[in-house]
C-alpha cells in the first residue's frame, strides 16, 4: 500500500496557509494525501451581493484547484457550518471514520492550544475547534475498538496513525524545507481568489517561511510539532 497522508483543517485555504509547501514534498515523495475541509466555509466574504450556497460552491472550485496544483485529487468537505464548528461526537465520529478507511500515516491540523501569537493574530475558533477533535480522532479513538461500534459494522477497524503534525506558530520541532514548492504553495493560495482578491500574498508568505527558517539554514520553510504516536 502507498503511503498516506490526511490534512484535516476547518475552512478552505487554511491548508494553503500553514502547509501546502509541505503536503507539495510528500507528494513529490510519493505520498497520497487526502484534505478534510470541515466546514462549508460559509463566512469567508463580506460581498453581500453573494449568496450563501453560491459562495460555497465556489470556495469548492477553488479547493479544488488549489489542491490540484500540488497534486492531491482527493477532498472530503463536511457540511459543518463555518463559524460553529465544534468539537463534539458528531465531528470525532466523522474523522475517525475518514482516518480509518483512508489509514493515513500523517496526520496533519491546527495545534489547538493555540488561541493567539505575540505577533498579533488571534487563532479563529474553528481551527481550535477542529484540532481539538483531530486530536481526538488521532488518539485514541480511531485506534480504540469499542469506539464507534457502528464504524466496525461499516467495516472499519481500528487504525493507528504513526504521526501527528500540528501547524506551529511559535514552539515548532520541524521545519519543512519547502525552497522547492514555495512557488507551488503561492500558485496554490492565488487558486482561492475569492479570499486574495487583489491582494498578492506572494511578499507576505515568502517573509513567514523566512522566519520559519530562523537559524536552520533553511531559505524558506514551514514549521510545525509532530509528535511520533506509535
Ligand atoms: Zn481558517
Amino acid at each position: 500500500m502507498s503511503k498516506r497522508a490526511m490534512a484535516i483543517v476547518a475552512h478552505c485555504d487554511d491548508i494553503e496557509f500553514g502547509c501546502a509547501g509541505t503536503i507539495a514534498t510528500w507528494v513529490r515523495d510519493g505520498y497520497e494525501v487526502m484534505y478534510v475541509i470541515c466546514t462549508d466555509s460559509s463566512k469567508g466574504s463580506e460581498d453581500p451581493n453573494i449568496g450563501r450556497d453560491q459562495l460555497v460552491e465556489l470556495r469548492e472550485a477553488e479547493q479544488r484547484a488549489s489542491a490540484k496544483i500540488v497534486g492531491v485529487s482527493e477532498i472530503v468537505f463536511l457540511p459543518y457550518a463555518d463559524g460553529d464548528l465544534r468539537d463534539d461526537d458528531s465531528l470525532r465520529r466523522d474523522l475517525c471514520r475518514l482516518i480509518r478507511s483512508w489509514k493515513p500515516e500523517r496526520v496533519i491540523t491546527f495545534d489547538p492550544s493555540m488561541r493567539w501569537s505575540p505577533g498579533g493574530y488571534v487563532n479563529h475558533p474553528d481551527h481550535i475547534a477542529v484540532g481539538n477533535a483531530a486530536l481526538t480522532a488521532v488518539y485514541p479513538f480511531a485506534r480504540n475498538r469499542p469506539t464507534y461500534p457502528e464504524l466496525l459494522a461499516e467495516g472499519l477497524e481500528p487504525f493507528t496513525v504513526s504521526e501527528l503534525w500540528m501547524y506551529s506558530f511559535g514552539d515548532p520541532n520541524r521545519w519543512v524545507d519547502i525552497s522547492s514548492t514555495i512557488d507551488l504553495k503561492i500558485a496554490a493560495l492565488r487558486a482561492h481568489a475569492s479570499q486574495m482578491k487583489t491582494w498578492d500574498p506572494e511578499p507576505m508568505v515568502r517573509a513567514w517561511a523566512k522566519r520559519g527558517g530562523a537559524g536552520q539554514l533553511i531559505d524558506a520553510a514551514e514549521t510545525f510539532r509532530v509528535l511520533k504516536l506509535d
